[in-house]
């Protein structure tokens, strides 16, 4: 029983994109039983290629959890060949989107369970306990939900966007695409809802790309401003820069300062806590709690004293809650 009187049983569920929040992930999975954590995977980024239904975010997730991530790229398989790309490339297909060979079977197996009407949830779970993943790895929603970009190169899909177009167009604004009718998946919001959640874990994701389309699920931001555990989030910005990718060139595209400021704004309605690197520790942050710590993760241990920093974060947050 926890100082307010809820039974809390160290229930975690964490929202992550692909590699950022993957970091965290490997922590959160060291430090908390498999069968109390949940990770919860954007789907923003999903899209057909070659005919396969493609989750890298998704798969990014599982492949690390599973021990089987490509150390070097931090997406993709470990040990991986590439000799269907070579044959797409010399067949004159497209070879923009890098798929291995070993990849390839996790996008095809995939595509076929959903082709048999198998929901992604299933699928998911079923290709994360063949590799060994022990923690829960959900979708947000079993509907297909499409991250689009109004740049200056006109609307571009998310992986145009991303990957064929390197994140160089300037970006106007974002939407996504089927969000407002798809359906919370029943597993995602079983697992926020949860009165026994110890805590809801914001990954060090980027908010605008990784998190919020999940949050455009009808149901899923609801059900972390009505969250009975505290909501914590790691800041993706250290010393008013992303440590990878296109988030400091969004943010000033869409016009915000690019500070923790801007980001604690962006999850106001349910944030409880935000975790912002000790570098930064002279800002001073409205809105949340703030708490300062190590969040550059490059080493496994990085990743496990993370994870153990939010949980008790969370855990003096529900006790300050208490007092
Ligand atoms: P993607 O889907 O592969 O783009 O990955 P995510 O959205 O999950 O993560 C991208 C964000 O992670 C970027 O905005 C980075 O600034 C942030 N990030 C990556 N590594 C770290 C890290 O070690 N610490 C922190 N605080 N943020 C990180």
């Amino acid at each position: 029983m926890s100082g307010d009187g809820r039974r809390r049983d160290g229930r975690v569920v964490a929202l992550c994109g692909g590699i950022g929040g993957a970091k965290l992930a490997l922590g959160l999975a060291r430090v908390v039983p498999a069968d109390r954590l949940t990770m919860l995977v954007n789907t923003g980024d999903d899209f057909q290629h070659l005919g396969l239904h493609v989750s890298p975010d998704i798969d990014t997730v599982t492949y690390t959890l599973a021990g089987r991530a490509n150390a070097e790229t931090g997406w993709g398989r470990d040990g991986e060949s590439w000799r269907f790309m070579a044959a797409v490339r010399a067949l004159g297909g497209p070879d923009w989107f890098a798929l291995g060979d070993t990849d390839l079977a996790t996008k095809a197996v995939r595509t076929q369970r959903l082709a048999e009407g198998a929901r992604l949830t299933t699928v998911t779970g079923e290709i994360a306990r063949a590799l060994g993943v022990g923690c829960t790895i959900l979708p947000a929603s079993d509907d297909r939900i499409a991250t689009v970009l109004d740049t200056d190169e006109g609307r571009l899909a998310f992986q145009q966007y991303f990957v064929a177009r390197r994140w160089q167009p300037r970006v106007a604004a974002l939407a996504f695409e089927g969000a407002a009718t798809a359906r919370p998946a029943p597993e995602a919001l079983a697992a926020l809802t949860d009165p026994a959640l110890e805590a809801i874990v914001i990954c060090p994701s980027n908010p605008w790309l990784s998190i919020d389309p999940m949050l455009a699920v009808p149901g899923i931001r609801e059900a972390l401003r009505a969250a009975a555990a505290p909501v914590v989030a790691v800041a993706p910005l250290i010393g008013g820069a992303a440590v990878k990718g296109p988030l400091a060139k969004l943010m000033g595209e869409l016009g915000l300062a690019v500070s923790l400021q801007a980001i604690a704004d962006h999850y106001d309605d349910f944030l409880n806590v935000l975790i912002a690197d000790e570098t930064d520790s002279a800002v001073t942050v409205a809105g949340p709690a703030t708490v300062f710590a190590p969040t550059l993760m490059q080493s496994l241990d990085d990743r496990i004293a993370l994870a153990q920093r939010v949980l008790a974060a969370a855990r003096d947050h529900a006790a300050g809650d208490a007092r």
